[in-house]
């Protein structure tokens, strides 16, 4: 199998002394939709600023379709498109321009240019705007033409920091569509998130990136296989006073009026609802105890991350 990207052993201690990234290896496959997941802090900035040659690394090494960014970063820049976070071009530029221009940084002659920046601008849905000055965009659009300008140079690999941070539900789905559409016409596409849906839906293959280490490589569903069977939290009318036996359902009293219940995988809600009526319980409310990616990071790392991913895998916009 070819890789598009290897990382042999990547360390990175900023001057602070902060180390971002503790002996990363990762490898990701030609063709692939990989992501990298994790939540602020995790070090995938610092991992796509090496790879894309922003930031220099401490230690390890970091190949390219086989070709290594310290003896040949040449090549290694020329596979790879890098859309960042931010919007970072010259609003007042016109949208054919900010594209063409930047194949010029990477020495495509400018006939070549042309004719590369109208097959972008059409695949992501921009050719109608290409006199329009980049101000007059659409948030939407802006998030395109960041993609239109870093495929260009027609890379091999496309890399994308948090490409739907902040971006309403519709704009995350119809960049996923073009995304997607991508990575089909043979694109290696890697991603950072801290959306768990983001993954579930896109990609074939995640790592899981916290405090600069590696917790877990695999296929996507195979992550979420471990994640199956769930807990809810009930509130109840009346009191109880020790936690209730109850058949084929694990049970635990968590106040005088709620308890907590799992689900295993196959069981049903109404079952569940079933043994509490024999039990003679009445439900006031219930609630999924565990956002899926918090019980994930509980069960890899033994404690729950205390930053924001929780809020972000719920869909605060
Ligand atoms: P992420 O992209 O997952 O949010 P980053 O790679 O941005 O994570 O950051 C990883 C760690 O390195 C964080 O603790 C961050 O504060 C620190 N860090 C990032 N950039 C710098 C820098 N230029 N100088 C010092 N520390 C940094």
């Amino acid at each position: 199998m070819r890789h598009a990207l290897t990382a042999q052993n990547l360390v990175k201690i900023y001057g602070s002394g902060k180390m971002a990234l503790d002996h990363v290896n990762l490898a990701i496959a030609e063709g692939d939709f990989f992501a990298l997941l994790g939540p602020n802090g995790a070090g995938k900035s610092t991992f796509i600023g090496i790879v894309s040659s922003l930031v220099t690394k401490t230690e390890g090494t970091v190949h390219v379709f086989g070709h290594s960014i310290d003896d040949e970063i040449l090549k290694a820049k020329q596979l790879i498109g890098i859309v960042p976070q931010e919007f970072n071009f010259n609003i007042f530029n016109r949208t054919f321009d900010v594209v063409v221009t930047q194949a010029g940084y990477y020495g495509v002659p400018f006939k070549q240019a042309k004719a590369s920046a109208e097959d972008c601008l059409q695949q992501l849905g921009l050719w109608e705007k290409r006199f329009e000055a980049v101000r007059f965009l659409s948030g939407g659009m802006k998030r395109r033409l960041m993609i239109a300008r870093a495929l260009v140079h027609q890379p091999k690999l496309l890399i994308l920091d948090e490409p739907t941070a902040g971006v309403d539900i519709e704009l995350r789905r119809s960049l996923w569509v073009y995304l997607e559409k991508l990575n089909q016409q043979g694109l290696t596409i890697l991603l950072t998130t801290h959306y768990l849906e983001e993954v579930e839906i896109l990609c074939r293959n995640v790592a899981i990136i916290d405090q600069g280490r590696i917790l877990v490589e695999k296929p996507v569903h195979s992550l979420l296989a471990d994640l199956n069977g769930e807990t809810f939290i009930l509130d109840i009318d009346g009191i109880l006073t020790e936690t209730p036996t109850l058949e084929s359902f694990s049970c635990r009293l968590i106040s005088p009026n709620s308890i907590e219940m799992d689900l295993r995988e196959g069981q049903t809600v109404n079952e569940l609802f079933q043994v509490l009526d024999a039990a003679g319980i009445r439900v006031l409310s219930l609630r999924n105890k565990f956002n899926r990616l918090e019980e994930l990071f509980i069960r890899l790392t033994g404690h729950s991350t205390e930053r924001n991913m929780q809020k972000n895998e719920e869909g605060a916009e």
